[in-house]
């Protein structure tokens, strides 16, 4: 289902499923992204049936674990990590003893008030782990102990799509899939997360570490002569070949086989011994992660990371993962990815049902090919917003094309269009750049100079906190200018509500770059369904525009101009901007509520909007 914004897509969907849900004692399991969409989900159960049971369950971090969450070593492991010591840490000793009382309280808790707390006080994520804490228990545990009691739970996406996860889930809610009911918001994100979810790296940085474990636990034979540091030495190498052989600016494709053949011929072994190895490293990995957990540690280990890599990699199929070398000078990294999403989408063909949705899910048919799910019922709300209250505009004299953009004369013209836009009324305005070399770039040309205003930036590699206080003084501000990135964190999960933006201005359209991966992928659509450049190029191009653009409008009185500086656009499914010759005139005309005669004058002109 596609609807946008404002439309009641989280109430309207948990109306449709819950009393179904209930009525054939099946659960709706609602998949979000955020801790707020969480508190969200729990209002709305609370605004529907007062009783409504719904448990927000958050992933495995050390902040939702309160013995571990001061620890500066341990506040840094992985969902995994955490895990394993957590299991370490509920252990009784030789004296009956655990070493988390936290745990030992969840024990003796009275289940009954718990359930009765949460039903009738309707606690988000957060207010419930400092209840918890508060009275001594472990939150996480107690909300497992909850699930098996919940009408609705509220989760993040890996409770479901990784399946180590989801055996775990279906555990403690005691319910199959098969008696589900999945919900998953901002159901866009979820073909790239499937992607990701499914991918696998190993950097320099991580055999740095790996080398030091094997030496910090003494470097033992793995294969006849072959000690553990010569592997990982030899593994170094390999990747360092790589970089220079086959990285062309972002990444480079390997061969088939590379990692396989460089490691037989490196070490000078068969591939029965290159397996024996791999073992043989897991099983110092399991070692160093015992005797970590023993010290109270994080069970980290990263000769088991690199042994689990090097199986994962061998493993992948030819069809849908491309191996690459990627990343920077001095970290570059293998990588094998995986190109179709729809092999870890199991849980939406095994589930009872399923509600994907989006404000920008079109076109729904390929969405739903990409996801390897057939024949599904499809729903296409158009806005319930008065039409009028967005316009959206397009240059049709400048392109962003990689090769012409910085054309003295298209240059120019991006340059003073975007000038004249941002100038001609005093909104609050976003400039949504294609990337940080862009931003960069006409940064250094002058345009801040030429605009005269406030400017805010959201910049590559801002931490969260940093990125959320230029968010907010930018929507305190009177006319300010937001500088960011399309696709990047604000152009797709911030809301702007009322007047804190009214104009968004977009700088070329967010086209994959033509690295490696992307050439791969196309490759692999093309073969898949025919039209690869309308699966990788044109529609995530679509969704990230309109995602962009959607932030001008959340609610009914809302309104605003979205200004696009490319002439591609018109290529894109589902972007209906009007081109323009005069775009600081039209916005000048929309904020004074001229736009329609202003249109109807230029039009019959034929000089501004076509
Ligand atoms: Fe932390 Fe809870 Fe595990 Fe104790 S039981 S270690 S508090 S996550």
């Amino acid at each position: 289902m596609e609807a946008g914004t404002g439309t009641g897509k989280t109430i309207t969907s948990l109306c449709g499923t819950l009393p179904c849900a209930m009525e054939s004692g099946c659960k709706v399991v609602y998949l979000t992204r955020t801790k707020s969409q969480q508190k969200q989900i729990v209002r709305e159960c609370a605004a529907i049936k007062a009783d409504v049971l719904c448990v927000a369950i958050q992933g495995r971090s050390s902040v939702s674990c309160p013995l571990m969450r001061d620890d500066p070593e341990l506040s840094s492991g992985t969902p995994e990590e955490i895990s394993k010591l957590c299991s370490e840490y509920k252990k009784r000793d030789s004296n009956g003893c655990r070493h988390c009382s936290f745990f030992d309280n969840v024990e003796t808790a009275d289940l009954d008030r718990w359930e009765s707390v949460i039903r009738t006080e309707h606690l988000g994520p957060e207010e419930f782990a400092d209840r918890c804490e508060a009275e001594g228990v472990c939150p996480y545990e107690l909300q497992k102990l909850l699930l098996p009691k919940a009408d609705v739970i509220c989760a993040p996406y890996p409770f479901v799509f990784i399946p180590q996860i989801l055996d775990h889930f279906v555990q403690w809610t005691g319910t199959p899939l098969s008696r589900t009911v999945l919900v998953v918001d901002e159901a866009h994100n979820l073909p790239d997360y499937l992607r990701d979810v499914q991918t696998a790296e190993l950097g320099m940085r991580s055999l740095a570490r790996a080398d030091k474990e094997a030496r910090e636990y003494g470097d033992p034979d793995m294969h006849e002569d072959i000690k553990l540091t010569d592997v990982i030495a030899v593994v170094e190498e390999i990747i360092r070949y790589a970089g220079k052989e086959y990285l062309m600016d972002d990444d480079g494709l390997l061969p088939p086989y590379f990692l396989e053949d460089e490691l037989m011929t490196r070490l000078g072994v068969s591939s029965i011994a290159i397996r024996r190895i791999c073992k043989a490293m897991e099983d110092f990995g399991s070692m160093v992660e015992e005797k970590r957990k023993a010290r109270r540690k994080l069970p980290r280990t990263y000769v088991g990371h690199l042994a689990a890599f090097l199986n994962f990699w061998s493993m992948a199929d030819e069809l849908t993962y491309v191996q690459l070398i990627v990343g920077e000078e001095g970290n570059h990294k293998l990588q094998t990815y995986c190109m179709d999403p729809s092999g870890a989408a199991g849980p939406l063909r095994d589930c009872r049902s399923a509600v994907l949705m989006s404000g920008t899910l079109a076109p729904l048919d390929e969405y739903a090919r990409e996801l390897g799910v057939e024949d599904p019922a499809k729903l296409m709300m158009t806005s319930q917003f008065p039409v009028g209250n967005l316009l959206k505009l397009y240059c049709d004299k400048v392109t962003m094309k990689y090769d012409e953009r910085f054309l003295e004369e298209n240059y120019r013209m991006l340059m003073d269009g975007v000038v004249g836009t941002v100038n001609a009324v005093r909104v609050n305005t976003a400039v949504f750049f294609p990337s940080y070399q862009m931003m960069d770039r006409m940064i250094a040309d002058g345009l801040e100079e030429r605009l005269s205003r406030e400017i805010f930036y959201e910049r590559r590699g801002m931490q969260q906190a940093e990125l959320m206080d230029a968010f907010e003084r930018f929507r305190m501000s009177e006319g300010g200018v937001l500088f960011c990135v399309t696709g990047g964190r604000i152009s797709e999960g911030l809301d702007f509500p009322d007047k804190t933006l009214e104009l968004a201005v977009l700088i070329g359209i967010p086209f994959p770059k033509p690295t490696a991966k992307a050439r791969a992928m196309q490759r692999y659509y093309d073969h898949m369904t025919g039209d690869g450049t309308l699966y990788t190029v044109y529609i995530p191009a679509s969704r990230k525009m309109r995602q962009a653009m959607g932030r001008l409008i959340r609610s009914e009185t809302d309104r605003g101009v979205a200004a696009i500086f490319d002439k591609r656009v018109h290529v894109l499914p589902d972007v209906d901007a009007e081109a323009c010759d005069d775009i600081p005139a039209a916005v000048r005309a929309f904020f004074s509520g001229r736009i329609g005669m202003f249109r109807a004058t230029t039009w019959a002109r034929g000089t501004c909007l076509s």
